[in-house]
């Protein structure tokens, strides 16, 4: 039971956290999901016998309210592991066929397998019967919406956070928001991008007393010179003048190569290695950076390359000092965006999602506007009517996709699922996978060796995203800062949300409200590969248990924000823990990769479609980008045109 440090943290204390079952919340805001796991009410007739349980049916039924484990929740992936493991025909009954025939059958419901099937609608027409399968509870992937009360306010909070950089996307993938409703301009009228400076909030970076031998926290990063910053910080000398030296004199530690010389070093040099071996900082320094790349690479910067970290940038803000001078300003993405980062719903690209939801299947999701869709309820019960164009079946795990015959003639493809522990099957004119490349092969066994090798190169990474509904967000306010850098800390950035209110939804923007901390951590273990490293923390995140999660999100809270008068017993509401097995999509890694030329690139041949099967997903792409989903289900679609029946 529990210690004195543990009542001290509150580990003992009553929030929206263990009341739930199978990962499902129960008891929030009133509802009681729990009761409609078994509950069933309108399922579509023609497949009606195959889901007669349902728990997407159920009454009050609501993935954004549960907490606890959230992303991939227990339920989610036992199937999909069986068919790793070679166990899960060994224990299957014979699938129950349906009658239903559809014109597409999607694989996933991310924001890729959504966008397939808007764009599949759009050229076959209103009448094109569509269904899409997803593993989890909710609609999104990636993009998941969550929800708290917290002192009787409901808050949101997202899985994927912000659309990135939108003027950079393609004409599809412009095409796609503005047919859902989305105007990117209009962020910069809901975006506040003034409350947090004009509160003299700032950026903080926690030292802790395990890697850094004590536990201090200093703001103020930025916006005081980095000399007085890290004289603050307790670091060696030695350490203090290289981290303030890389940060400040503009030096080309590279001078007398040419661009291309510097970007192809670059390139093969990890950012460790830049700092000590290049720049001559002392090895000291490198637990200071060593997880700034962690959010955007999901590994530390023993395993990103240098010039990689300066392509991508840094969205918030800490930056990897000493490239600019040697590579000047040109970044693609990164360091040189054209667009702030603002582009962000209350719940994050689940909005997007919802978005797209509510055009395919209009009565799931009420309003009309990209304001009205934050706040509107989802009626889950209307995603999977057999009146209905396009459905969505939830809480079904694809385990198997077959042509009717040989792939080069066949005009069916035979799709089964797992759902309720039972099997299912569907037939479709076409599929497109749009769940992760590595799942394909083990789904789709007659897909050619060499795809199938390429298919299951990449290793997405694992990450966990972390939503702590707090009381006030007063402590915050008087340590002066919104975001925290943690570099040796359990979570390794913590930050109190993005200062967006649209339509009816209102940022919490006074420190007494109430307001969602996220964090984030990504299990990895350095000294390996990228992809090694994935693997790893993987094996952490299933291992490890909702309560050391949240003993660890409570300590860490407590000595973090404790001397801004932050107590975890008493201002802890709520905790959602998203927990991503396979997470960011992977894009080759100059430290670990051999060069593949480009037609030979894992995501290209992985992604070349097969009979009347196509690929699509953010891993085609080799890019955890939103709009990289869309292009890839954009094409992927267009790969089955010519299939006219
Ligand atoms: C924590 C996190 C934060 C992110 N933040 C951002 C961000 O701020 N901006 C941004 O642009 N991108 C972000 N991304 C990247 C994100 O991956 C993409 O933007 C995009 O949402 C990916 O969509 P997708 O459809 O390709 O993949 P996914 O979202 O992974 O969707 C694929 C779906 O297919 C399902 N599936 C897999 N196998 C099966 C099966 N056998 N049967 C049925 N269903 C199956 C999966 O479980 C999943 O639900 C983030 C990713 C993560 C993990």
């Amino acid at each position: 039971m529990w210690d004195a440090r543990d009542r001290e943290l509150g580990m003992d204390r009553r929030i929206t956290r263990r009341d739930f079952l199978n990962g499902v919340a129960i008891g929030i805001g009133g509802l009681a999901l729990g009761s409609s796991l078994t509950g069933c009410t309108r399922h579509g007739a023609s497949d009606s016998n195959s889901n007669s349980n349902a728990a997407q049916d159920g009454a009050g039924y609501n993935p954004p309210a549960a907490s606890a484990m959230r992303g991939d929740h227990d339920g989610s992936f036992e199937a999909a592991h069986g068919l790793r493991d070679g166990t899960f025909w060994q224990t299957s009954g014979a699938p129950t066929h349906t009658d239903a025939t559809y014109d597409l059958i999607v694989v996933g419901a991310g924001i890729s397998g959504l966008a397939a099937a808007h764009f599949f609608r759009k050229q076959a027409g209103a009448n094109a019967r569509i269904l899409i399968l997803d593993n989890h509870d909710d609609f999104g992937g990636h993009a998941q919406r969550k929800e708290f009360y917290a002192g009787k306010r409901l808050l949101l909070s997202y899985g994927a956070e912000s659309i990135e950089s939108p003027s950079l996307f393609s004409p599809e993938s412009k095409g796609l928001m503005a047919d859902v409703g989305i105007d990117p301009q209009k962020f910069y009228h809901y975006y506040d991008q003034n409350l947090y400076s004009s509160m003299k909030l700032g950026s903080g970076m926690f030292f802790d007393r395990e890697t850094f031998g004590e536990d201090r926290l200093v703001a103020g990063f930025g916006a005081i010179p980095h000399q007085e910053f890290f004289a603050k910080a307790p670091l060696s000398d030695r350490a203090r003048k290289d981290i303030v030296r890389v940060y400040t004199k503009k030096v080309d530690y590279l001078r007398g190569l040419t661009m291309e010389q510097k970007r192809a070093m670059l390139a093969k040099t990890s950012y460790a290695d830049f700092l000590t071996k290049i720049a001559k900082c002392s090895p000291e320094v490198l637990p200071v950076f060593q997880t700034l790349s962690h959010d955007l690479f999901g590994v530390g910067i023993d395993a990103v390359s240098a010039s990689a970290l300066y392509e991508e940038g840094d969205d918030y803000g800490y930056g990897y000092p000493g490239l600019d001078a040697i590579l000047g300003a040109g970044g693609d993405r990164g360091n040189h965006k054209p667009d702030p980062y603002i582009f962000h719903f209350p719940d994050g690209n689940a909005s997007v999602a919802r978005l797209l939801v509510r055009s395919l299947i209009p009565e799931a999701i009420p309003g009309h506007t990209m304001e009205d869709v934050v706040l509107a309820k989802a009626d889950y019960s209307r995603l999977d009517e057999s009146q209905s164009q396009a459905r969505v079946r939830l809480s079904s795990t694809v385990v198997r996709v077959q042509h009717r015959g040989d792939p080069a003639s066949a005009r069916e493809v035979e799709v089964t699922y797992a759902r309720n522990g039972r099997l299912y099957q569907v037939r479709g004119r076409r599929c497109v996978l749009a769940c992760y490349n590595a799942m394909a092969p083990y789904l789709c066994r007659e897909l050619p060796a060499k795809q199938k090798e390429a298919l299951a190169y990449g290793v997405r990474a694992p990450l966990i995203y972390s939503h702590v509904a707090i009381r006030n967000w007063t402590s915050f306010h008087k340590l002066g800062v919104f975001q925290i850098a943690a570099p040796g800390s359990y979570h390794v950035y913590a930050a109190i949300d993005f200062p967006v209110s649209i339509g009816e939804y209102k940022f919490p923007s006074y420190p007494e409200d109430p307001m969602v901390v996220f964090m984030v951590r990504t299990p990895c273990q350095p000294g390996l590969s990228q992809r090694e490293q994935h693997r790893v923390g993987r094996v952490e995140l299933y291992d490890v248990s909702f309560e050391t999660l949240e003993r660890n999100i409570r300590d860490q809270l407590a000595r973090m924000l404790g001397p801004g008068g932050f107590d975890p017993a008493r201002d802890i509401e709520g905790i959602t823990v998203g927990r991503w097995a396979h997470g960011y999509a992977y894009t080759c890694n100059p430290l670990f990769d051999p060069e593949f030329a480009d037609e030979e690139l894992p995501n290209v041949v992985g992604r070349k479609p097969f009979g009347r099967i196509a690929i699509a997903n953010s891993d085609a792409g080799a890019d955890a980008y939103m709009d990289v989903a869309i292009d890839q289900a954009y094409r992927a679609v267009q790969e089955l045109a010519h299939y006219s029946s």
